[in-house]
């Protein structure tokens, strides 16, 4: 069953905190009574039985990739799908620390205005601009593609040649095709992916990016067996009378939806 597992941690972001306060938000947009609970492929997210979860993990910063993969490595071993909550994106590294070493062929689907593969940013190599550098360094991923990168540098194109990284550009979508997988797959969302007019409330505003109705578009094109997920960098602090809230809740929403239509 997807599970929800709040991870309100942004130490390593390396411009502006603030996204630790995304997971009680995004919940509260995802439960509000402005919408219904359907998904639009189709299912009831809110019937009962459709999704569980675990609550906010507690943490602390100097133990906390240790706490994420403890909590993961549980709830993989309850035969759980988890859909983290962050955060900023540097979670997703201790994620697939667990989850990567029991789907051996699994591919990320990871949806972002940036690739973050650098090496390391400003000395810190656990950087939220990192963790697919980690993920990559580490074989914690069969294949990886980026979907809506429109901020490749130098750095990060020779980053994404080393490590065989699908790249798909903003510029060339849709790119619905290359999402036609095998096997099982891990979806990343950043929610700076999407264009700051429709989501604001994040620490890297990057115009140019998807409307909701295109990243959704490509969200409801993954084909493969979806058996984890994670929502990051929501920044409640940059948010505009919490429309970036009820876009998270959206798109965690038709996240769970497609987890749960199997
Ligand atoms: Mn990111
Ligand atoms: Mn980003």
């Amino acid at each position: 069953m997807p599970t929800l597992i709040g991870i309100p941690f942004d130490a390593n972001s390396s411009y502006m905190r603030g996204a630790a306060g995304a997971p009680a938000k995004i919940r509260e947009s995802m439960h509000c009574d402005a919408s219904n609970m359907w998904s639009e492929v189709g299912v009831d997210v809110g019937a009962p039985g459709a999704f569980a979860d675990r609550g906010d993990l507690r943490l602390r910063d100097e133990i906390a990739f240790a706490a994420i993969e403890q909590a993961i490595h549980g709830s993989l071993a309850e035969g759980e799908q988890p859909v983290s909550l962050g955060g900023d994106h540097s979670i997703t590294y201790p994620i697939l620390r667990t989850l990567g070493k029991c789907y051996p062929d699994l591919t990320i689907v990871h949806f972002d205005a940036h690739p973050d593969l650098y090496d390391e940013f400003a000395g810190n190599r656990l950087s939220h601009a990192c963790p697919f550098a980690r993920i990559m360094e580490e074989g914690l991923a069969k294949k990886l593609v980026q979907v809506g990168i429109r901020t490749m540098n130098g750095h990060q194109r020779a980053q994404a040649k080393t490590f065989g990284v699908e790249v798909v550009e903003m510029e060339s979508l849709p790119a619905y095709d290359r999402l036609e997988l095998q096997g099982p797959v891990y979806i990343s969302f950043d929610v700076d992916v999407l264009d700051p007019a429709f989501a604001p409330g994040v620490s890297h505003r990057e115009p140019g990016g998807m409307s909701v109705r295109e990243a959704i578009a490509h969200l409801h094109a993954i084909q493969g067996r979806i058996v984890g997920a994670d929502l990051v960098e929501y920044n409640p602090v940059q948010d505009v009378s919490g429309a970036t809230a009820t876009v998270a809740g959206k798109i965690l929403k038709e996240i769970l939806g497609k987890m749960i239509a199997g």
